[in-house]
């Protein structure tokens, strides 16, 4: 059957897939598509639903700041919804000052770069151009995210039009270099890093996502090493510029992973979980330093060159704060740090099945890593996309995947109960059998 709609999907082989299921209406962690068929939300609708679909204190919220104020710009101008989300925002983020909003993740961290290079020029520094990054990191699909995030599979078409980074190795503890611990490697991944910073002062920042990268491949960073990051940042004059987009707000168990990581950044991003995964919105934190540099006469031409139509949107930023309340009332981190204890009673169960080669899990998040041979740890590498098929075999399961490469991901909405959670994982593990056949 020929594909009739005009919708082009993101990242799709679209030659492979005839149709889409058309999802109808939403509620808890469940997805109902017009046939009546229900599916377990396993990815968050992307990695950002927070209380599950439908939840009527953010459906409440929407109508009525919807009735009063759609939107306003920040252009000259401020609204109600945007300046008591920043205040909250900063009140959460220990060492941060101001707020800059935009719509998502790859424009805030578009933003946090521009920042971070601006804020150089701002106080005379003519030599610190160049951005620090690590390899496998993933900030977003724009060009200047492209850029310090770098993914080869996903950008390789793009990389003659990219800026050029400094990009560092970090641990990978599935694919450590033969003869070493990982302990060792992390170390030995250390000393280079200070090696280069020590040889020039040309680093304006380095930018690393907080916690673990995720797109990336679901790489957990060993305990300590973000804070020994940030530590060489301070040591070496480096601008510390994070990524909490998609592991802050409880993803991986803590509200911000840089406070787990005793990593304080001068500039931090946050998006995906910002609004409870109801309305698109992403924002850019800077410390006091920063944001002071950017201060002056007009004609000093410092101000941040910036801006977006939709920047301090009304309704999301009203939505994003009910969020925030309902992470305090709920005790939300406290419950997923409870909640997210379901996936370890699985850890065996997993990894009985012969094609999974590593499970990678913190928090809310788990990545179930699908070899052809464990020995070797070959990536699964069907004719047909890895996800479409996870994807088709757990629509039969009853649940909504969509793995990374080779990586199965449960990426539940962070409230999901134990009981869900529970189903969610063993149809999941369903899936991974029933599949097997069609990847080995
Ligand atoms: C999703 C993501 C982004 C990009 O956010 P978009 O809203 O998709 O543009 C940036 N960084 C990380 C770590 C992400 O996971």
């Amino acid at each position: 059957m020929k594909n009739t709609s005009f919708v082009w999907h993101p990242n799709t082989q679209m030659n492979e897939w005839d149709k889409f299921g058309e999802i109808k209406s939403a509620k808890g962690v469940w997805l109902t598509d017009t046939k009546g068929a229900k599916m377990l939300d396993a990815v968050a609708s992307m990695w950002c639903n927070v209380w599950g679909h439908s939840n009527s204190e953010l459906v409440k919220t929407i109508i009525n700041q919807s009735k009063k104020l759609q939107h306003s710009s920040l252009f000259n101008l401020t609204n109600e919804p945007a300046e008591k989300l920043a205040k909250n925002i900063v009140k959460m983020s220990p060492g941060m000052h101001k707020v800059f909003y935009s719509d998502n993740g790859s424009s805030a961290m578009e933003i946090a770069i521009k920042i971070a290079l601006q804020y150089w020029k701002n106080i005379g520094d003519k030599k610190k151009t160049q951005i620090a990054t690590v390899e496998n990191g993933y900030h977003g699909d724009t060009f200047g995210a492209m850029s310090v995030g770098y993914v080869p599979e996903f950008f390789g078409k793009f990389k003659k039009q990219l800026f050029s980074t400094v990009q560092f190795s970090i641990p990978n503890k599935y694919r450590l270099p033969k003869g070493f611990t990982l302990l060792d490697y992390q170390n030995y991944c250390l000393e280079k890093i200070e090696k280069r910073f020590s040889k020039n002062d040309d680093i304006a920042a380095f930018v690393m996502e907080s916690g673990a990268q995720v797109a990336g491949g679901v790489m957990i960073y060993p305990k300590g090493f973000q804070n020994k990051i940030s530590r060489l940042c301070k040591k070496y004059n480096i601008l510390f510029v994070l990524d909490e987009i998609a592991t802050g707000f409880g993803r991986l168990g803590s509200m911000l992973q840089y406070e787990e990581q005793k990593s304080i950044p001068d500039i931090v991003a946050y998006g995906k979980m910002l609004t409870g995964g109801y309305l698109t919105m992403a924002a850019t934190l800077t410390n006091k330093k920063i944001y002071n540099s950017f201060l002056g006469e007009f004609n000093d031409w410092r101000h941040l060159f910036h801006g977006h139509t939709y920047t301090g949107n009304p309704i999301a930023a009203a939505v994003a704060n009910e969020n925030l309340k309902m992470y305090e009332k709920k005790h939300l981190i406290k419950k997923i740090q409870k909640t997210a204890k379901i996936f370890e009673k699985y850890y065996q169960e997993i990894s009985e099945i012969d094609i999974v080669g590593d499970i990678r899990h913190k928090g809310m998040l788990m990545g179930i890593e699908l070899v052809s041979d464990r020995m070797k740890k070959t990536p699964i590498h069907p004719k047909k996309s890895i996800n479409k098929i996870f994807f088709e075999e757990g629509k039969k399961q009853g649940i909504y995947l969509r793995t990374l490469g080779n990586i199965v991901m449960l990426v539940p909405p962070l409230a999901i109960t134990e009981n869900e959670l529970d189903l969610l994982i063993v149809r999941a593990i369903k899936t991974i059998k029933s599949a097997r056949s069609q990847v080995v």
